[in-house]
């Protein structure tokens, strides 16, 4: 295996041809604006980059546009491919001009801001490894939640083209896989997940520079999250769910940005006996972002989807519109069956 792709597992006969139904639109696309979810993660981003950055070197037009600004962590990814906010008045200009647009790590036009209107226009192609709810946005489309990562799949469909991955490339895949998989820990981890980390090593990519990049620096803010954050920590009387809540004027009061709160609900989450995990944020008086993380059967995305929000089985969200004691209320009430039902052994037959 003289590129060490070969170490790759083949995908599933089922993602192989929705990769090449995905492949053969983008080929007729001249100008193509790429998207992802508000508060663009790891894998939003760095899926974008890899394909924006194959399409640039194939001669097409290629632009980033988010609903929200990336996170500063992950602005070095972004230094070599046009990214444009959709609120600045410059991305009127891709997006008018764009024969297809692709969107990535999100299904929900709910989450794309106002871009929906465009993809209705436009057309264009949809790649994403969530559960898929409902028919897709746009077709053709990707949507396999056996992927790790979105990231993943845009390895598969870069690897239908016979270029080799640029350093740049290797680096957004591993970053949409790394930060996806929780640093290639979570149960999402598998071996194909391990098998393209291989292969992007060998394509260039400096493991612990991006380890420093991702999680190595902590803003002030970011520990100040953390230690307001941790005096608030509560566990449930009745089932074991831990959370963390704080209000809309945490941030400001300790001198922190939206995206300093990665990370934190992983604090109840990691408590000794606890099943799911939860932060609330307060965004506004009456308005609460909630993120769940199951550690075992709980399956948390069924609560988000029922209060309007959604997710993976282990992780998910929802934007609440209550006060934050509102929002503790109806997220406990509606995951505490689930959790004890996870918990408490089956009862016995009668003898
Ligand atoms: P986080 O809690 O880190 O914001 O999000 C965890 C996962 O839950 C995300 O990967 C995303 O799939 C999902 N998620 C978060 N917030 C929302 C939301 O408001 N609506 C939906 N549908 N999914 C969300
Ligand atoms: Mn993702």
């Amino acid at each position: 295996m003289p590129d060490g792709r070969a170490a790759v597992p083949e995908p599933s006969a089922a993602r192989a041809a929705e990769l090449r139904a995905v492949r053969r639109r983008l080929d007729r696309a001249s100008s193509v604006v790429l998207t992802t979810h508000v508060n663009p993660d790891g894998d939003g981003i760095g899926s974008m980059v890899a394909l924006a950055s194959r399409l640039l070197r194939r001669g097409a037009e290629a632009t980033i546009v988010t609903p929200s600004a990336p996170p500063a962590s992950l602005r070095f990814l972004l230094t070599e491919v046009p990214a444009l906010l959709a609120e600045d008045p410059a991305a009127a200009d891709p997006l008018t001009r764009a024969d297809a647009v692709a969107i990535l790590d999100t299904a929900e036009p709910k989450r794309l801001g106002g871009l929906p209107d465009h993809v209705a226009r436009t057309g264009g192609v949809l790649i994403d490894h969530h559960p898929p709810v409902g028919p897709p946005l746009v077709e053709p489309a990707i949507r396999d939640p056996a992927a790790c990562a979105t990231g993943e799949l845009v390895f598969d469909l870069l690897s239908l083209y016979d270029e080799p991955l640029t350093t740049r490339e290797a680096e957004a895949l591993y970053v949409a896989i790394a930060t996806d998989t929780g640093s290639f820990r979570f149960s999402n981890t598998s071996p194909r997940a391990h098998a393209i980390a291989s292969v992007l090593l060998d394509a260039g990519v400096d493991s612990g520079g991006m380890y420093r990049a991702l999680y190595g620096v902590y803003s002030r803010g970011r520990l100040g999250l953390m230690r307001l954050g941790l005096e608030t920590l509560e566990v449930d009387p009745r089932a074991p769910i831990a959370w963390i809540a704080l209000d809309h004027r945490a941030l400001s009061r300790v001198g922190a940005r939206g995206q300093d709160m990665e990370g934190l609900v992983e604090f109840p989450r990691r408590l000794e006996g606890i099943e799911v995990g939860l932060l609330f944020r307060g965004l506004s008086p009456d308005r609460t972002k909630v993120s769940l993380r199951s550690n075992g059967d709980v399956d948390v995305s069924a609560v988000a989807q029922m209060l309007g929000g959604g997710g993976h089985t282990k992780a998910s969200g929802v934007i609440i519109e209550l006060d934050l004691e509102g929002a503790v209320r109806v997220v406990l009430d509606a995951l505490r069956p689930l959790v004890q039902a996870a918990v408490e052994p089956e009862p016995r037959p009668p003898a």
